[in-house]
């Protein structure tokens, strides 16, 4: 198949016929025009993936097109929002036909899963990037921010913490485990779910969210300081997969811990509820086909993010958070 040119290649492989919810314009026009939906108010996230810094070369296409989405349907799960279109900036060393065909099929998969229609982009040739703006809505005056948390509520996270950044570690040849275990955290890094459905159940009950993207002890970290309140987590309770349970009672467990508690690229969903809430989030995650564990309790201001093992001793080691510019 000849490669094709920019035109043809945003018509080829991301324009869809049919119309979508909301969509009074999309792709092929200066830019698309939506409805938005009476009594909700709009939420916007974008995130953008290069190569080289977000994922290896050479990562399958399909999971590149389901990730990008992925990682921003996530941001707005955090908000509790419902998603609704996407518009996708890439730039592309090339057109070739068999990796746009499968990176619009993982594209598209996630996209038909949740309802969201795409509804425009910029194509440019350049080092392999990828930005995608993801738009949904929220009912009025709901949107669950990082700012809630109140002394006394209980810190819930969803799924499960560290399997890709364990998945990294052993891509990049710093430890091994066996075929089907890689098998399933290469899963977690490179094809991660967003809790969508779970995001929106949690509205009304959450008093504060975010995701997990940058490793917990930060991610937490930026709803303490927005919250103005400090935190005390159980390093036992922060739920891990039995791969990760492996690693953590191996010889590196330092490591293991670093990737369960500082560990990036989860997109699960950490927030918090009063205590009286107990029963209204643990039946949100059933609703939502999700696990949830409880990890820990918002304290006072000023007194920081404490991990302390289930015996309540404090855990001895420094977590780093990741930050694309410190080394
Ligand atoms: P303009 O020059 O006005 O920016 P473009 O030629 O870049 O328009 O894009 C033409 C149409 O195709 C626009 O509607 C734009 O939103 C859409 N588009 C371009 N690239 C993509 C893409 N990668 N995915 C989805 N839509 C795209
Ligand atoms: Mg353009």
């Amino acid at each position: 198949m000849q490669p094709p040119g920019e035109f043809a290649l945003i018509e080829r492989y991301f324009r869809r016929p049919g119309g979508a919810d909301g969509v009074l314009l999309g792709i092929g026009d200066d830019a698309a025009i939506v409805s938005p939906s009476p009594g909700y108010e709009t939420v916007l996230a974008v995130d953008m993936m290069v190569e080289g810094r977000h994922f290896l070369p050479g990562t399958d296409p399909e999971r590149l097109g389901h990730k990008i989405l992925a990682v921003n349907l996530s941001d707005l799960a955090a908000m509790g929002a419902r998603p609704r279109h996407a518009l996708l900036a890439c730039a592309l060393p090339d057109s070739d036909p068999q990796w746009l065909q499968a990176f619009a099929r993982g594209l598209f998969a996630l996209a038909d899963q949740h309802g969201v229609a795409l509804i425009g982009g910029d194509t440019t040739r350049g080092p392999r990037t990828l930005s995608l703006t993801a738009v949904g809505d929220v009912p009025a005056g709901q949107g669950v921010t990082r700012s809630g948390a109140r002394v006394g509520d209980d810190i819930w996270v969803s799924g499960s913490l560290g399997d890709a950044m364990l998945a990294l570690a052993i891509l990049q040849g710093e430890r091994s485990i066996d075929e089907a275990s890689l098998a399933h955290v290469r899963l977690r890094l490179e094809r991660p779910e967003p809790r969508v459905a779970l995001g929106m159940a949690l509205l009304g009950i959450a008093s504060a969210m975010i995701d997990v993207s940058d490793g917990l002890v930060g991610d937490l970290g930026h709803v303490l300081e927005q919250s103005h309140a400090g935190a005390r987590v159980d390093v036992d309770a922060v739920p891990r997969s039995p791969t990760l349970d492996v690693a953590l009672a191996g010889p590196a467990r330092e490591r293991a811990l670093q990737y369960l508690l500082a560990g990036g690229d989860d997109y699960e969903l950490c927030f918090t509820a009063p205590r009286t809430a107990s029963a209204a989030v643990r039946a949100a995650g059933e609703a939502a086909r999700v696990k949830l564990s409880r990890i820990g309790t918002i304290t006072e201001p000023g007194s920081g993010l404490v991990f302390v093992d289930g015996a309540g001793a404090p855990l001895d080691i420094t977590l780093r958070a990741f930050d694309h510019f410190r080394t």
